[in-house]
């Protein structure tokens, strides 16, 4: 309890080591365990009107551009595969993969001149996944992609990380996970995030710091801005006139606004602006009337599921097919227990149910930089759990495909079709109706060149 370790880690020098260290320090807090309401709807509620939402916001990515130096790949051809396209399952399809693209999906397509051919039977491809909730460090982005996971979205990193990548990414770099970022997060001074000692890190004390603070992100290149609401174990929590002021100085610049908040008071305050998505299901039992009003809002949430979990019953742990192919420096801090206890994990699956119920956009995320998950096979972790949590296997795989596309406004992936990016994965077996099938990724191309997968 009041856990507030104290690591150092340098902007300058943002490495793996860094990150163990990092996710060592607990960046969630759950080790405080969650402050449960007194009973049922009894709980400290004060919902008020339903905020007005602000601003226009803009995608993260409008239209698809082929990045001009793409490594040199012959075509690639699936014949007779089943098709996840995104939202929806076909037998025996062909799709052609040219030019860094989708340029043909159907039956009996022909093959263009020196096409690599792929026999389908048996297998099942599907869009590159989207990871909407991790803490990036060079490697991971590797280990994301080698398990299908070709866009991560970074809630909070060294700078001079970002800038590295931003640029990685603009190159068309195919073995490694494309990168969008917060770059840092809005917290309050001794606030959460503060543990970890990131030099420069910003703090706000009052609202009228709000639109400078989020402007300077703009300048870092921040792709939406990071809200911490946190007011568990020692931390500060910005308060909600200064979350509010942050909300809309992100909407004027056409970002999105998410907002860190676990227990049910935290969430509150959240729920309180017009925030756009919740960056973790909530650790604490929600009322149904909070429940209906995230539905009603129309926001997000990111699942991070596999963090609420202890690290028994996991069934990613004890399949080959996936530790085989865990980067061995990483294995150790995949398979480590999480902060969790077995009362978030008690929470957690109903606290899913009720919000995929409620209409709520599942997005999933793993939180990875944290123990207990991984960039990559932390996916294939979360997905499980969005089954077990009573989600279809294609409701958790749209979670990871095209529901985050739509929510970001990512509208070059997320999807299988013409015209869109050439990032796929081919599975063994059939994931849409067996979500463990999953775990058994064959293939990987990113901008239609494979991705080197490790295979033995
Ligand atoms: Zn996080």
């Amino acid at each position: 309890m009041g856990n507030h370790n104290h690591c150092t880690v340098s902007r300058r020098a943002f490495t793996l080591g860094a990150v163990v260290v990092l996710a060592g320090c607990s960046s969630t807090g759950e080790d405080r365990g969650p402050s449960r309401p007194a009973g049922g709807d009894a709980a400290p509620t004060s919902l008020g009107p339903p905020p007005t939402f602000t601003g226009d916001l803009a995608p993260l990515v409008e239209q698809v551009t082929v990045p001009p130096d793409l490594p040199e790949a012959a075509p690639t051809i699936f014949r007779g595969v089943r098709l996840f396209d995104g939202e929806k399952v076909t037998e025996e399809v062909d799709v052609i993969l040219a030019g860094g693209l989708v340029t043909a999906v159907g039956s009996g397509l022909e093959e263009p001149e020196g096409a690599e051919v792929v026999d389908g039977a048996g297998h099942t491809l599907m869009p590159g996944m989207i990871d909407s909730h991790v803490h990036a460090f060079p490697e991971s982005q590797e280990e994301a992609a080698r398990f299908g996971v070709l866009t991560e979205l970074d809630m909070f990193v060294a700078v001079d990380l970002a800038d590295q990548m931003a640029e990685q990414q603009a190159s068309g770099a195919t073995e490694r996970a494309d990168i969008f970022s917060a770059t840092s997060m809005a917290t309050a001074p001794d606030g959460h995030g503060t543990q970890f000692e990131v030099d420069d890190l910003e703090f706000l004390t009052e609202p009228s710091q709000a639109l400078g603070w989020v402007e300077d992100r703009v300048a870092e290149g921040a792709a939406y801005i990071k809200i911490v609401v946190e007011s568990g174990g020692d931390f500060q929590a910005l308060d909600q006139q200064t979350v509010g002021a942050l909300v809309e100085a992100a909407h004027a610049h056409g970002l999105r606004a998410i907002v860190h908040a676990q227990s049910l008071e935290d969430t509150l305050v959240a729920l309180s602006v017009p925030l756009d998505g919740l960056a973790h299901a909530p650790r604490d039992e929600l009322p149904p009337s909070v429940v209906e009003r995230i539905g009603e809002m129309g926001i997000f949430v990111v699942t991070t599921a596999g963090m609420a979990q202890p690290t028994k019953h996991k069934p990613a742990f004890d399949d080959d097919r996936v530790i085989d192919r865990v980067n061995p420096e990483l294995l150790g801090y995949f398979r480590r227990p999480t902060y969790a206890s077995d009362d978030t994990w008690a929470t957690m699956l109903p606290t899913l149910q009720a919000l995929h119920a409620a209409g709520v956009p599942m997005l999933a995320g793993t939180d990875s930089g944290n123990p207990g998950t991984l960039s990559g096979a932390g996916m294939l972790v979360e997905l499980d759990i969005l089954v077990e949590a009573g989600m279809t296997p294609v409701e958790a795989l749209a979670a990871a495909t095209s529901a985050p596309a739509d929510t970001w406004g990512l509208m070059d992936r997320g999807r299988i079709a013409e015209g869109l990016r050439g990032d796929v994965l081919l599975v063994e077996g059939d994931p849409t109706t067996g979500i463990q099938d999953l775990h058994g990724i064959v293939g990987v191309w990113k901008w239609g060149v494979p991705v080197e997968l490790g295979l033995a």
